[in-house]
């Protein structure tokens, strides 16, 4: 007894001789460890309150992510791999938040992506369903709404959503509006078709379109 009395007035002497870097030291790891729990604790109830995406979502899910990576995507596929954890339904947070939300919501920092039935049946390919993830793998990287919905614009080519091949579909034109409205500036070209900077398409193409492919 009187050996562990010794023991712990020597370990309490040793912290009083500690010097102040090192009892700073010591706060920021406890500050670090009280942050972390919480983080963890903060997770699990967004986890524990959602339903896992099924068996067939999930590879729906593997095929769009995989045409992202054939077309070099690389680091939002990364955070799609490794960094997200995909859900079929909300969870606690996303129901406080009234936003409509018609294909998938992303709550960064953790790293939880939900997808929606809209994400599933709405589109009409893996391509529009790589289209949205290009959306939320933004998120998933700490990036806003509005960045998110020019960057996929601005890249849509490059991912093969084109004008041309999607223009009619309903994802197209719902995301094409909901990119006008927070990025205005991307359609400031007058001398391009629908004033879209970043448009391909000639006004000569335009001819040979559809009627219903023109907005
Ligand atoms: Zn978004």
């Amino acid at each position: 007894m009187t050996t562990k009395i010794a023991k712990l007035i020597a370990a309490s002497k040793n912290r009083s001789e500690l010097g102040p870097w090192s009892r700073f030291g010591v706060v920021i790891s406890r500050l670090a460890l009280v942050a972390a729990l919480t983080f963890s604790a903060f997770y699990l109830s967004l986890v524990s309150t959602t339903i896992p995406v099924d068996p067939e979502q999930r590879a729906c899910l593997e095929r769009a992510i995989d045409l992202l990576s054939e077309k070099g995507f690389e680091s939002e596929v990364f955070v799609l791999r490794h960094a997200a954890t995909f859900r079929g339904t909300d969870n606690w947070l996303n129901s406080l938040i009234t936003e409509e939300r018609a294909f998938a919501a992303t709550n960064f920092p953790f790293e939880i992506v939900t997808v929606y039935p809209d994400f599933f049946d709405r589109t009409v390919d893996d391509t529009e369903r790589a289209m949205i993830l290009l959306h939320e793998a933004q998120h998933l990287m700490g990036k806003d709404d509005r960045f998110a919905y020019a960057y996929v614009w601005k890249n849509r080519e490059r991912l093969g959503w084109t004008t041309m091949n999607y223009g009619t579909s309903a994802t197209f034109v719902s995301v094409e509006l909901q990119t006008r409205e927070s990025s205005p500036e991307l359609f400031s070209c007058t001398q391009k078709v629908w004033n879209d900077c970043t448009e391909t398409l000639l006004r000569g193409d335009i001819s040979n379109q559809p009627d219903n492919v023109l907005q």
